[in-house]
């Protein structure tokens, strides 16, 4: 299928060569996390050559000081960056006083192997040093997943080529740096470092956020796969920690390192103690030992593949591709935490900060709604559900009042921390994705109760900000949304943009009708609803109707489309074929002016939503509207592609959703952005998911049943895919003849094929014949 680095396989991406110029992005590519911690794949032993050095800890970011030309009111004052937190990686090693590193040897052969059935990464190499002798290293680690403070790496170096002294040191370093520091400042301060006979510790507090991490190692060291009579001799700097082993090795001895770890932060701890209790967590984790811990690990990993694993037959590219996006996707959030969330780069790179941002609702959400228990999702909501009163507050410093929210465009702690206007004080359609995504989590999970325990009082509060960011227009005697950009980052303070306007209208009709409901369901609740929230229903409701019934949204009607924004047919009309293909991607070729008139899309806009709406319209209008669309999209957003995808599939024009699908498919795998280096895109993940589920499975989810319209790329004999409605498990394996629907749960669950309702008993097997 592609020209990839990587072999084919489907459980494993396997690196071959050592190739020190692509080095940063193997770092990005074989990244490890369990959603409490992450960090890119490193080397242990000393490297002189070009690295980012990455690990990350969950929760605790650092206010970067906002870098812009010309200050505008309202914006933030600092941008939350995830630091690059100390560092537990190291495994120095000298021979006879030499430096093993890889920028400065002759590398014979080198393989770097993640299995993702089992989350472990394997690195092996022989590696001649300088004064010809011979290291063959095999070093393996892992981020438990079962117990996700810890960590653990085994490291074994065999020595040939003739005989001395050995020595091997396990390291800590807090003193670490954030390359995208936006002032070179640093951003921790060390607290302290210590050691006793056998256990490390460094503790490190973030400048500002006052976070404590404390990062702990026990080792133990093997000769020849024995315990080596010698013990390490501990060292501590102010912010490092060593434990240094010296051993006389002959000829062809193998030394053997096992490092545990414990990474405690004062986001789960108290900071009283908190060096002690890392110690004694990696010396809980070293009496465990290796085989122990990894066993409980892989056990963890394996629950993970069986609720939400996709097996595509036929294509192992697309096979290893889609694994590799559900991987990390797991990697990135467990949904235990609902003080947490997922950044665009997960835990495998600075850029983006590692924030919270609309990709969150938009794309991502669905994902463990469908394949992790419901109060996964459910965190997910509670997470802004928490930051409801700061997202108040944002609206109020942009002059908009009476208890209306807009949420951030990037946060951490629920404070926006972007800051381009186009985009902070204008993308707000980031506040309708939130809306949209309580109520796709109450189609999905039934549970109703969300909305009078929380969820309503995100939607009034979003009801009042779009109340109040529209206005009456006596020119066209309807309610406008102006001075907005829309997903397509690629035009801003555009008027009307529909895709925005729709999501107001359909913010207010959800936060009408979820009232109504509740007021039948429970005066009791409703009561404490309009008290929790100081709703009038009589006049506000009177006005939310009002703009209901009569906001404008923009149309062209002899082509019968929907209008991404006024004006949008005053461009020069052209399509992506017109283009010149030496000049894309166009942020990286044309002026930014010339790409805001310009007609090109950057990512789904109008077909955005279609795609959340995608019931309100029949067949030809989502035609019309998607052919008029979709070849003015260059795709520019790794957020793209997916929902173009999805809506092809719902076309039934599956070709053009494949092609579309292999554009996400293998997008961090095969690089296609030449941007890996610096991450992996992991909310776009979420979006191949979809294109799979949702695209090629046709997967639609109502309040009475799930329903399937599978149609199959011509590559692939078949494929399957878990998913849960109501929390129960279902799974659809899809050929080129019929679609197979296996009910894995203990619970009848209404579905439809097709088109055709029917149910599935537990335990039942369900044949239908493709059509
Ligand atoms: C996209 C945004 C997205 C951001 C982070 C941008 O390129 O246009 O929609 O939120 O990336 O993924």
């Amino acid at each position: 299928m592609t020209d990839s680095r990587f072999q084919p396989d489907e459980w494993k991406i396997i690196e071959t060569r050592f190739e020190p110029e692509r080095g940063r992005d193997s770092e990005s590519i074989f990244a490890l996390g369990n959603g409490m911690m992450g960090q890119r794949a490193n080397f242990e032993e000393t490297y002189s050559g070009d690295t980012l050095q990455g690990t990350y800890v969950a929760g605790i970011y650092y206010p970067d000081k906002t870098m812009v030309g010309w200050w505008k009111n309202g914006y933030p004052e600092y941008f939350a960056k995830v630091p690059n937190a100390p560092s537990w990686t190291g495994i120095r090693v000298t021979v006879d006083g030499e430096e093993l590193d890889l920028a400065t040897c002759t590398v014979r052969s080198f393989s770097r192997e993640l299995d993702m059935r089992r989350g472990v990464l394997t690195r092996t190499f022989t590696a001649v040093m300088p004064s010809g002798r011979v290291a063959e290293v095999t070093a393996v680690r892992f981020l438990s997943m079962s117990e996700p403070e810890r960590a653990a790496i085994k490291y074994s170096v065999r020595l040939s080529g003739r005989s001395g002294t050995a020595v091997i040191t396990p390291w800590l370093n807090a003193d670490v740096h954030n390359e995208d520091a936006n002032y070179e400042e640093k951003f921790w301060e060390n607290e302290s470092a210590e050691t006793d006979g056998i256990k490390a510790a460094v503790v490190a507090r973030t400048r500002k956020t006052a976070f404590t991490v404390a990062t702990a190692m026990v080792n133990s060291f093997n000769v020849n796969g024995k315990p080596a009579g010698e013990t390490a001799v501990m060292e501590k700097t102010a912010m490092t920690a060593s434990a240094i082993f010296t051993t006389k090795y002959s000829d062809g001895d193998t030394i053997e390192v096992y490092k545990y770890v414990a990474v405690l932060s004062s986001f789960n701890h108290p900071v009283e103690g908190l060096a002690a209790s890392a110690m004694a967590s990696a010396a809980g984790a070293a009496s465990k030992g290796f085989e122990a811990m990894l066993g409980a690990h892989t056990e963890a990993w394996q629950k993970k593949w069986e609720h939400g694993d996709i097996v595509i037959k036929g294509d192992i590219a697309a096979q290893q591709g889609i694994r590799f996006n559900i991987f990390q996707l797991n990697q990135t959030y467990t949904g235990d935490d609902p003080r947490l969330n997922i950044g665009p780069k997960g835990f495998t790179g600075e850029k983006y900060g590692g924030s919270t941002y609309w990709d969150t609702e938009a794309f991502v959400f669905p994902f463990y709604l469908s394949t992790a228990d419901t109060h996964v999702a459910r965190n997910l909501l509670l997470y802004r559900y928490k930051h409801l009163r700061k997202a108040i507050e944002n609206a109020q410093k942009l002059g908009i009042g009476g208890g209306a929210a807009l949420y951030p465009m990037v946060t951490m702690n629920g404070e926006e921390c972007h800051n381009e206007w186009e985009i902070t004080f204008e993308e707000i359609h980031r506040n309708g994705a939130i809306a949209y995504a309580i109520f796709n989590y109450i189609r999905h999970t039934g549970d109703q109760d969300y909305l009078a325990e929380y969820g309503l009082e995100v939607l009034i509060a979003i009801s009042r900000f779009w109340a109040r960011r529209c206005n009456w227009s006596q020119e066209k005697n309807q309610y406008v949304i102006l001075g907005v950009t829309g997903p397509n980052e690629y035009e801003n303070n555009v008027n009307n943009n529909w895709y925005t306007n729709t999501l107001a209208q359909w913010t207010l009709r959800y936060t009408v009708d979820s009232l109504s409901w509740l007021r039948n369901e429970s005066s009791i609740k409703y009561n404490s609803v309009v008290a929790r929230t100081g709703l009038d229903p009589e006049c506000e409701l009177n006005l939310w109707l009002e703009i209901i019934n009569n906001i404008y949204l923009p149309v062209h009607y002899d082509l019968g489309i929907f209008l991404q924004q006024d004006g949008f047919m005053d461009k020069v009309q052209q399509t992506v074929d017109d283009l010149d293909p030496a000049e894309r991607p166009l942020n990286q070729h044309w002026s930014w002016d010339r790409i805001l008139r310009s007609v090109f899309i950057k990512q789904a806009d109008v077909l955005q939503g279609i795609y959340f709406f995608e019931d309100e319209f029949d067949e030809e209008t989502i035609k019309r509207n998607f052919d008029f669309y979709e070849p003015r999209c260059v795709h520019e957003s790794s957020l793209s592609a997916s929902i173009h995808a999805i809506l092809a599939a719902r076309l039934r024009d599956t070709d053009r959703a494949y092609k579309l699908y292999l554009r996400t498919a293998r997008l961090d795998l095969d690089d296609y952005n030449r941007e890996v280096k610096d991450g992996l895109h992991i909310t776009s993940m979420a979006g191949t998911w979809l294109a799979i589920v949702e695209g090629f499975g046709g997967m639609r989810v109502y309040s009475d049943r799930v329903c399937f319209n599978p149609v199959i790329p011509d590559a692939w004999d078949s494929y399957s895919f878990i998913i849960r409605y109501r929390n129960n498990p279902l799974r659809v394996e899809v050929n080129s003849s019929s679609v197979t629907v296996i009910n894995l749960s203990d619970t009848v669950i209404p579905l439809a094929v097709y088109g055709n309702r029917t149910e599935t008993a537990p335990g039942e097997t369900k044949k239908f014949e493709r059509s």
